[in-house]
């Protein structure tokens, strides 16, 4: 099998398993307790926090342990916008945000707040002017994702994050597929809340963190006990929380020659794609990009006929159309940077990790060559195309 859906999930490296284990069976007490079996729970989390703070630049009472990118990004949200409802009830986010910031900014709208939802260009950009104009005197957030889970295409943070404290607007950031892949640093940045998820960077899934800088008033997200400065209770996730500890310090140390080996498999892959196979386009910004990310639009082709066929091969990637997702609108994502429905549609994410080699991604290109030339030659559109333009 070749894995190159690393944007949809990935494998739990070896030694944050290792460090999990224990807290399953051995370790397993709760942290509110006060003897010493919870204790060594309690003592794990911290150092967790602590490694997650450090590789932000962050305090370690800054940080808060969700289930995940989508609760933190929900909280966030939905918790500014209640915090902040006296100042004003309108939100500033982009049209190409993960649905878990879409879908809340959709619901804050039922309950009479204004979200305005920025363009992007066609690498999937946004404009700082178009930032600049949208912000109004009743703006409270702005939500702007560190980078893109489709075509990683990587935002100008910094500068969001400048205009936001200028304008004494709050910076919300879903960095999930950014953190571990690029550096961060929440000061330099000015990010005042970032979302990540330890799936996405060789930790476990269903946990995730909210970094909240000190001073933002945030309402709690699950009311209950005391667990994370009362703010989201429930006994906490303790072998989640040590995995993605583990998962991080892991990330922080590997992070320059892995994503030096990626950036090299990814620029081979898209160079053999855009060199061998004809009428294609790629997705994306060429240098503002995540190390593992490739997308590519084929025309006369469906994603989802490439992804069967693609599959019978032992690979695994993901298409531009939001079919898993069980409807079968093309991707927002694909839409927002001006591709045709036809286009969208005809969309294949592949997503490295350092573990892939130059032959499996040789094995990749041959095989979706082979594909592209069947399923072209399987379709009505490309034949009216050849006639009209040759090949
Ligand atoms: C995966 C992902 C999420 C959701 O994270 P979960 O932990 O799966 O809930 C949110 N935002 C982005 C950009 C993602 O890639």
């Amino acid at each position: 099998m070749i894995y190159l859906d690393n944007a949809a999930t990935t494998k739990a490296a070896p030694e944050v398993v290792e460090a999990m284990l224990p807290y399953f069976t051995e370790h397993y007490g709760n942290p509110s307790t006060i003897y010493s079996l919870g204790n060594e729970s309690k003592k794990a989390i911290s150092q967790a926090r602590k490694t997650i703070a450090d590789a932000l630049g962050a305090k370690a009472e800054e940080i808060y342990f969700t289930a995940g990118g989508s609760e933190s990004d929900n909280w966030a949200i939905k918790a500014t916008a209640e915090a902040y409802e006296g100042k004003g009830r309108h939100i500033i986010t982009t049209k190409i945000e993960h649905h878990a910031v879409l879908h809340t900014c959709q619901y804050l709208e039922k309950k009479g707040f204004e979200v305005t939802y920025l363009d992007v260009d066609e690498n999937g950009l946004i404009d700082l002017e178009e930032l600049k104009a949208a912000i109004r005197p009743d703006t409270i957030l702005i939500s702007v994702m560190f980078a893109n889970n489709e075509i990683g295409t990587i935002e100008p943070i910094a500068q969001i994050g400048q205009i936001a404290r200028e304008h004494g607007i709050l910076f919300h950031t879903d960095a999930v597929q950014a953190f571990g892949q690029v550096p961060i640093q929440v000061d330099e940045l000015k990010i005042d809340m970032l979302s990540s998820s330890a799936h996405k960077l060789n930790g476990p899934k269903g946990v995730g963190f909210l970094y909240i800088r000190k001073g933002v008033k945030i309402r709690s997200f699950v009311h209950g006990g005391a667990q994370e400065r009362s703010r989201r209770a429930g006994t906490e996730n303790v072998p989640g929380i040590v995995g993605f500890g583990a998962a991080v310090e892991r990330a922080i140390r590997t992070m320059e020659e892995r994503t030096k080996k990626e950036i090299e498999l990814r620029d081979y892959l898209i160079h053999r794609i855009e060199t061998e196979i004809d009428h294609c386009r790629l997705n994306g910004d060429r240098v503002k990009r995540l190390p593992n990310n490739v997308n590519f639009s084929f025309l006369f082709i469906e994603g989802e006929s490439m992804l069967i066929m693609l599959d019978m091969k032992g690979i695994c990637a993901s298409s531009g159309s939001a079919c898993t997702s069980g409807s079968l609108d093309p991707s927002h994502v694909l839409l927002a940077i001006g591709l045709k429905h036809e286009q969208a549609h005809g969309s294949l994410r592949m997503t490295l990790s350092e573990e892939n080699t130059k032959e499996e991604l040789d094995y990749v290109v041959e095989n979706l060559k082979a594909i592209v030339e069947r399923l072209r030659s399987m379709s009505p559109l490309y034949e009216d195309f050849v006639k009209k333009n040759g090949k």
